[in-house]
């Protein structure tokens, strides 16, 4: 049994993928060519939301959301202290600090109610994690960010295609990021990422800083990056896309199989009820998590824990923020184990898995 099988997806949209990619080969646009903006657009549609603009991958994505907003040395920037380090690294990477919020400790996202009272003048941007593939609560979140005009960036690495009240993951914060590595939620088969928005300004701003602060040829406005999605990427997400609503419905299905088997079991995954979520994990918790994780693997399955280790505790940080106590964030970061999620899982491995917990 695989974690996520890449290979299922891979069979039933073989000669779509292989065409798409044959004819980048033939036309060798490489950088910025026609398939990345038939992407975005249809990504934009996807969403409902004005801009989409692909960039290399992830991190990258965050970090021109931060410069965008112009983020620098001496400004902060709040951030969950449980998610992936890519949230808080690309904050310190600009010179910038990362003011820790403890999360919810079923959502396992940024929690409101803590928001508020670390807010300062310096908080330049707040930065929500969707983990697991569920929105943060995005209109308490932006009804605090306003009243303090602060700009909010959704970390919406793991929630392609969820949707909040109704509405996308990417489309609920002035800025999102998005990742498109190959175990995310809609993956491709190298780096990518993306950033939305609905204002044009920065819109434009994201465009020059991913092609060197150009504006026209050889003509460099700021200091930028070369930080594009590439054409077969590109290529490669437009058929992926094509089938990912029903994926959606594919990793919902796998999500409700696995909480009517272990209701009761185990602390299950809650999701809100205006959520709904990609399901980049199915995430439960144990109390001994190691000798579960054994166990697992020994039945035949394979586990995979997001992440052990909260933001604060990171080595890098060591003795400036290692002081600090986020008690949530360190509480679960000792019993979460993520169990095997992708669209294609089949009756057998559910049960199998199912089974083992
Ligand atoms: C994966 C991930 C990123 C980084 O994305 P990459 O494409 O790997 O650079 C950032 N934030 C979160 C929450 C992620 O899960």
């Amino acid at each position: 049994m695989e974690f996520i099988d890449l290979g299922a997806q891979y069979d039933s949209i073989k000669e779509k993928i292989n065409k798409r990619i044959q004819t980048v080969l033939d036309h060798r646009k490489f950088i910025l060519g026609p398939e990345v903006e038939e992407f975005e657009k249809k990504t934009s549609e996807f969403l409902g939301v004005k801009h989409t603009i692909g960039v290399a991958n992830g991190t990258d994505a965050l970090m021109i959301c931060l410069r965008a907003l112009d983020i620098k040395p001496g400004d902060k920037v709040i951030v969950p202290a449980f998610t992936f380090f890519a949230t808080s690294e690309m904050v310190s990477f600009l010179g910038a600090e990362p003011v820790f919020c403890d999360v919810d400790p079923d959502t396992y996202n940024l929690d409101p109610k803590q928001l508020e009272k670390i807010i300062s003048p310096k908080i330049k941007a707040i930065m929500p994690v969707s983990l697991y593939g569920q929105c943060a609560d995005f209109d308490w979140i932006n009804q605090i960010a306003s009243k303090y005009k602060i700009p909010v960036i959704e970390d919406a690495a793991q929630s392609f295609g969820a949707t909040y009240k109704g509405k996308r993951s990417g489309n609920l914060t002035t800025l999102a990021a998005t990742s498109f590595f190959p175990a995310k939620p809609l993956g491709c088969y190298g780096d990518g990422g993306a950033c939305f928005t609905n204002d044009d300004k920065l819109a434009e701003r994201i465009k020059q800083l991913r092609f060197h602060g150009q504006v026209g040829r050889y003509n460099h406005v700021i200091v930028g990056h070369n930080s594009r999605l590439d054409t077969l990427q590109a290529a490669i997400l437009v058929e992926k896309l094509a089938i990912f609503p029903k994926e959606l419905e594919l990793r919902q299905k796998v999500a409700d199989a696995y909480n009517a088997g272990l209701k009761g079991k185990v602390k299950t995954p809650k999701v809100e009820s205006f959520n709904k979520s990609a399901w980049a994990q199915y995430t439960i918790e144990v109390n001994d998590r190691d000798a579960f994780a054994k166990k697992m693997q020994d039945k035949g399955v394979p586990t995979a824990v997001h992440y052990p280790k909260p933001l604060h505790l990171q080595p890098v940080y060591e003795g400036q923020f290692s002081k600090l106590k986020f008690p949530v964030s360190e509480a679960v970061c000792q019993k979460v184990i993520s169990l095997p999620m992708h669209p294609y899982m089949s009756e057998k491995d559910l049960k199998t898995v199912i089974g083992a917990v």
